[in-house]
């Protein structure tokens, strides 16, 4: 009841005190104010820096709150220096005030912040997140290489696949015609020779009659294989019919690919005689040299109607077509 009474009668008002500083007193005071000061001055420039230089910081507006209500805090300091010579007690009053408000107003959010920012991941978890994701992108990149691969693997396998003859494994016949229009330009651009030979196996009809298609198939292997022992590195050979091949001669005359058309012939002629596992077989080859006039379709005509003489004069044989 006294405190309440003291409160209305109006002796509760304050009354001033220190009006005489004294040295060591004013110093305490000044001292202690200004260096709070310049402390609540740069902490909020330091929080600011803070929050302009991240921008993964989460909830940064409370980093600007805590900046504005330490800055506030500063201006009480400052007032209370400037109040121990004159007495700004409303201004001093007023920053007070604001310093309270914004104060509490940064610690109930802080409080509602507070789950919040509990519950966020800490350095552990973070770490144990980041081992996991390097595991991830590890396997990623393992699997990665593997299905690479795989891939090369299958286009190497469809590349085969489009470019060869799957019983005789020589180049099939779209992949040797590429190769002879390739060949046809090269010879005219360099100036060189081009011959190409064509070759069919004779009487195979008979040979599948007689051995079956199964023993025809195996003769048709071994007769590819033959062809394929008497050529050069750079020569070029491909299955373009049942029983049809085409060989591809760079720099070579008339002249040699007649020579090399005979002891592809008699080398076919002697396996079938030396080896009584494989139903026996003879070729007939026309061979033409690539003329100047000549294009591809031109080029084997020519060494097609050659070869139809050698059917024609009694098989087993080499013709060569005219210039
Ligand atoms: P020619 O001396 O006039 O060339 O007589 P030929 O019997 O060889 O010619 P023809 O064109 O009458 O017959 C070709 C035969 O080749 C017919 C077919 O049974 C056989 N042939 C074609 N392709 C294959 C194959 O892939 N495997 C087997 N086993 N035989 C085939
Ligand atoms: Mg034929
Ligand atoms: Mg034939």
């Amino acid at each position: 009841m006294a405190f309440i009474n003291e409160l209305l009668n109006g002796d509760f008002m304050p009354h001033g005190h220190c009006l005489l500083w004294r040295t060591d007193l004013l110093l305490l005071h000044v001292g202690g104010d200004t260096l709070t000061f310049i402390a609540y001055m740069l902490i909020p420039l330091a929080l600011i820096k803070l929050v302009r230089a991240r921008d993964d910081l989460r909830f940064d507006w409370i980093f600007l709150l805590f900046a504005g209500f330490i800055f506030f805090c500063g201006a009480t300091h400052i007032l209370g220096i400037i109040n121990v010579w004159h007495g700004y007690y409303y201004i001093h009053g007023i920053i007070k005030s604001m310093t309270g408000i914004i104060s509490m107003l940064t610690a109930i959010l802080l409080w509602y912040l507070l789950p919040q920012a509990i519950s966020l991941p800490g350095k552990h978890a973070m770490e144990a997140k980041i081992v996991e994701l390097m595991r991830a992108e590890h396997e990623l990149a393992a699997s990665n290489q593997r299905l690479e691969a795989e891939v090369q693997k299958r286009t190497a396998q469809l590349e085969k696949m489009a470019t060869t003859d799957e019983l005789t494994e020589l180049f099939n016949r779209r992949e040797i015609m590429r190769l002879l229009g390739l060949e046809i330009a090269r010879a005219e651009r360099q100036g060189s020779a081009l011959s190409i030979m064509m070759l069919d196996l004779d009487h195979f009809k008979a040979v599948n009659d007689n051995f079956g298609h199964q023993a025809g198939d195996r003769a048709l292997k071994s007769a590819a294989e033959n062809f394929k022992q008497q050529l050069r590195i750079t020569d070029f050979i491909g299955r373009i019919g049942g029983e049809e091949f085409l060989v591809i001669l760079p720099d070579t005359d008339i002249n040699s690919a007649y020579a090399l058309a005979e002891r592809v012939r008699l080398a076919l002629e002697q396996q079938t005689t030396e080896n009584p596992s494989i139903p026996s077989c003879t070729a007939s080859l026309g061979v033409a040299q690539c003329l100047s006039t000549d294009d591809l379709h031109s080029l084997i005509q020519r060494a097609d109607e050659a070869l139809y003489q050698a059917k024609s004069n009694g098989r087993n044989c080499v013709y060569q077509a005219p210039d």
